[in-house]
């Protein structure tokens, strides 16, 4: 069977065999109840990792994002987000619906940064016409690109300042710390709270934590079996977790250096604009100078090879994308613009 070759997001990764392998014999025991081996060992290597007391296994990375707002805020309070932050545009208004937190979004920089003036302007002075801000939420990678290091201590010492929280949503942080070559701690230090995605780069086909303090796990514990997260047995889907950080963590720089590729390769196409400046680590955006983004889908996917259309064109490096495979799309580009 010919191989789809599935550029639209690095969510499409399935397990491999070694994996498959460990979560079939992987020990398990009732979550809920606390006695799962192997979520408990995954949730002590993560919070490990990431320098915080305690890690909370999620179903997913909307799931530990939302816990971590719902922690932080209560009703009626607000947080601080990006105009095109995952958690107040790709989670279905969870705050809001569910956690009755009032979004205060402010645009990102280009450096998916935020101003730290403009953050100090939203902040509400403590009067009852206003919510309550409480929180300020990054990412990092956002749209592949990484926030710079240095930015970490300023928005920490803002953050302390104006007596916020700073929540971190670290779906491709693994990607972040693999491409600065740094231990993942060296950015997260900085935040009190954190939620990781195991079933991004890292190729895990289930799964996200949540990391922070000893007392808020324990908080995002209740939440989330009120959310209807509690899951039993769920040590089969710890197991492809803990595979994934045992091996997967130094792979993502081949997923970089893939991203490199198909960036370098697609701006040598006179009829393309890449954004070469942004291209940190597995993901590269593109547009047809002739507006036919679409045509381009349409095209590819007839050459079972899927990418993700609109303004913008998104490709996502991962684990089932190799070099062959890029060789292979950047021929089906170049014919289609050929044909065109
Ligand atoms: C994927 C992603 C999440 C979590 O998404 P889920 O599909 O719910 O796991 C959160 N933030 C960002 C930036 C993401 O890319």
């Amino acid at each position: 069977m010919k191989k789809t070759i599935d550029l639209r997001s690095d969510t499409v990764t399935r397990p491999c065999a070694a994996m498959r392998e460990v979560m079939k014999n992987a020990p398990v025991g009732d979550d809920v109840m606390g006695d799962d081996p192997s979520v408990n060992q995954l949730e002590s290597m993560v919070a490990e990792k990431l320098g915080t007391e305690a890690a909370l296994f999620c179903s997913s990375g909307t799931q530990s994002n939302l816990l971590g707002l719902m922690t932080h805020c209560q009703r009626g309070d607000e947080y601080i987000v990006g105009q095109e932050g995952h958690t107040y545009k790709f989670e279905g208004g969870g705050a809001a619906v569910l956690g009755s937190i009032q979004p205060q979004p402010l645009d990102f920089k280009a450096d998916a940064t935020f101003d730290l003036d403009k953050v100090k302007e939203v902040i509400k002075p403590d009067d009852s016409h206003y919510a309550r801000t409480r929180l300020l939420c990054l990412e990092n990678t956002h749209l592949g690109k990484i926030v710079p290091l240095d930015y970490f201590p300023k928005v920490k010492e803002f953050v302390d300042t104006h007596g916020l929280r700073l929540h971190l949503d670290g779906a491709r942080l693994f990607n972040a710390s693999e491409k600065l070559g740094i231990e993942i701690k060296e950015i997260t230090q900085y935040c009190d709270s954190i939620s990781v995605c195991l079933s991004k780069g890292l190729g895990a086909p289930v799964g996200s934590l949540l990391c922070g303090s000893k007392e808020q796990i324990k908080e995002a514990r209740r939440w989330r079996k009120v959310l209807g997260g509690g899951m039993r047995q769920a040590g089969i889907l710890a197991a492809a977790g803990i595979y994934a950080l045992e091996h997967n963590i130094p792979k993502l720089s081949v997923d970089h250096e893939h991203a490199e590729l198909l960036g370098k390769k697609l701006s040598e196409i006179n009829e393309l604009s890449v954004e070469l400046e942004t291209l940190h680590t597995n993901m590269v955006f593109f547009t047809t100078n002739q507006n036919m983004n679409e045509e381009l889908v349409l095209y590819l996917k007839e050459k079972d090879i899927l990418i993700l259309g609109g303004s913008s064109i998104r490709l996502a490096t991962h684990l089932d994308i190799t070099e062959e495979d890029i060789g292979i799309f950047i021929d089906a580009v170049k014919n289609f613009i050929r044909e065109n």
